[in-house]
């Protein structure tokens, strides 16, 4: 990866981090989300008491700038359970307020009358498998009595509620309808407790505040794991990404790097020939000759066998020199060389021993065969066509290796065999 790339990464993992800790400290401190119903809330306000049901309770609702006041007469009547309520609609219909998000409620109430410390509220939930709409009495009942102290703000966490038994009772629902649900409230009522001294009630009511957070912390933490786990997973990528770059390169520079290094083979191979050839001819110099000895005497050659060696001398070449210009005479020493390679073995190696001289080195060669050989060479560089029709003749003198023998001395009887053939009138061989 590029520096740049990690640069960025680790500005990215510090934000999110700082993103992170914020958030979660805002959460708990902050983020602060309030439903709050009062004197001045938009939603419809009634009063209800038992008359409907047969009772005698009268309550009466004024409102103030600041508060709600039920004022309720309670009367014992043939009715079991008199009560006086104000109830908030939250919705006509059987879309409601999601209350599930909040986490506690907050009342600000105040209550008035003979031994009267208690008041009971109802979440009312529309659910859709048990209400039906115009039927107030198929809402589910959450339910909570709480004593409230006088004159402050008391709060109560939601999870307070219960569904009520009563009503669970009345409408025979089924168990897994019994459990506490908020998410579709549609009404909040106010109500004097359930059991409760008859006489005069009034209950004050200055606020009802719902608080709970815009994120819970649960949604919090789950979309940051998120958010981690999507910044992992795009640093791995990119890490692949790196690597796959990474690795593309560095074989790119290993092909690279063969192909310099075949390069430099071949060079080395031009090079290492250069210095073991004869430049003008192409045969082996002197250097090449002690190479090709070496090769012969690493075990490449059974020692019994015999080594043979031609040393060929071209007939008057001073006179070539002479009467045809120097730039003919190299022309017939690279003839003379091409021709003698097309005659020998592969394994033979042809010496250029120094001007017009030169060697052939026959390994595994007895003397009949070299001389067979030496004097197969002679009649061709005898019969062969040279430029500007030069007569070309050479003589030869040969000698085979004797067991143990100096290869020096080898060659110093080839060249005694020469002088002789020189000596017996040129263009012959002779066996030294
Ligand atoms: P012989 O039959 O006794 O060998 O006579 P020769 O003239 O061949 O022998 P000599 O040693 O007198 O002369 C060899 C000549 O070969 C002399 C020299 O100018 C010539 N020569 C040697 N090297 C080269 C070369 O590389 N190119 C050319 N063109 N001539 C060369
Ligand atoms: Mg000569
Ligand atoms: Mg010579």
């Amino acid at each position: 990866m590029s520096n740049r790339t990690i640069n960025f990464l680790r500005i990215a993992m510090s934000l999110l981090m700082l993103l992170s800790v914020c958030l979660l400290l805002w959460q708990h401190f902050g983020m602060t989300r309030v439903l709050r119903i009062d004197a001045n809330t938009p939603y419809q306000v009634r009063v209800i008491d038992d008359r409907a049901q047969g009772g005698a309770s009268i309550g009466v609702l004024t409102q103030t700038d600041d508060a709600l006041l039920l004022d309720c007469e309670l009367k014992k009547s043939k009715y079991e359970w008199p009560f006086c309520e104000v109830s908030f609609e939250l919705s006509k219909t059987a879309e409601g307020i999601d209350l599930s998000d909040f986490d506690r409620v907050v009342f600000d109430m105040k209550l008035n009358g003979p031994d009267f410390k208690k008041v009971r509220v109802y979440l009312r939930n529309f659910e859709p498998e048990l209400s039906k709409l115009n039927e107030p009495l198929a809402l589910k009942v959450n339910e909570l009595e709480l004593a409230l102290p006088s004159g402050k703000p008391f709060s109560v966490p939601l999870k307070y509620f219960r569904v009520a038994s009563w009503w669970v009772e009345e409408k025979n629902v089924p168990i897994f309808s019994t459990d506490m649900r908020l998410n579709n409230v549609t009404q909040i009522e106010v109500a004097t407790p359930g059991v409760v001294e008859m006489g005069r009630h009034q209950i004050e009511i200055r606020s009802i505040e719902f608080h709970g957070k815009w994120i819970s912390l649960t949604q919090l933490l789950f979309g940051i794991v998120a958010a981690w786990l999507v910044f992992c997973f795009v640093w791995l990528v990119m890490e692949l990404l790196a690597y796959r770059a990474r690795f593309n390169l560095k074989r790119a520079q290993m092909s690279e790097l063969e192909t310099i290094n075949r390069v430099l083979e071949i060079q080395a191979e031009v090079l290492s020939n250069k210095v073991l050839l004869d430049p003008l001819t192409g045969a082996l110099n002197r250097e090449g000759l002690r190479d090709f000895l070496l090769q012969q005497w690493q075990g490449e050659m059974p020692t019994s066998a015999g080594m043979s060696v031609l040393f060929v001398d071209l007939d008057h070449f001073k006179r070539v020199n002479d009467n045809y210009g120097h730039a003919v005479g190299d022309e017939v020493l690279k003839q003379f060389a091409l021709l003698v390679k097309g005659e020998i073995r592969k394994s033979d190696g042809l010496v250029r021993w120094g001007g017009e001289e030169f060697l052939v080195v026959c390994p595994a060669t007895e003397l009949p065969e070299a001389a067979k050989l030496a004097e197969k060479l002679r009649a061709s560089i005898a019969n062969a066509v040279w430029p500007s029709h030069i007569v070309v003749t050479c003589s030869c003198g040969v000698a085979t290796r004797e067991e143990g023998e100096e290869f020096s001395s080898l060659i110093k009887r080839a060249d005694d065999a020469l002088y002789q053939a020189k000596h017996a009138g040129r263009n012959r061989v002779e066996l030294g």
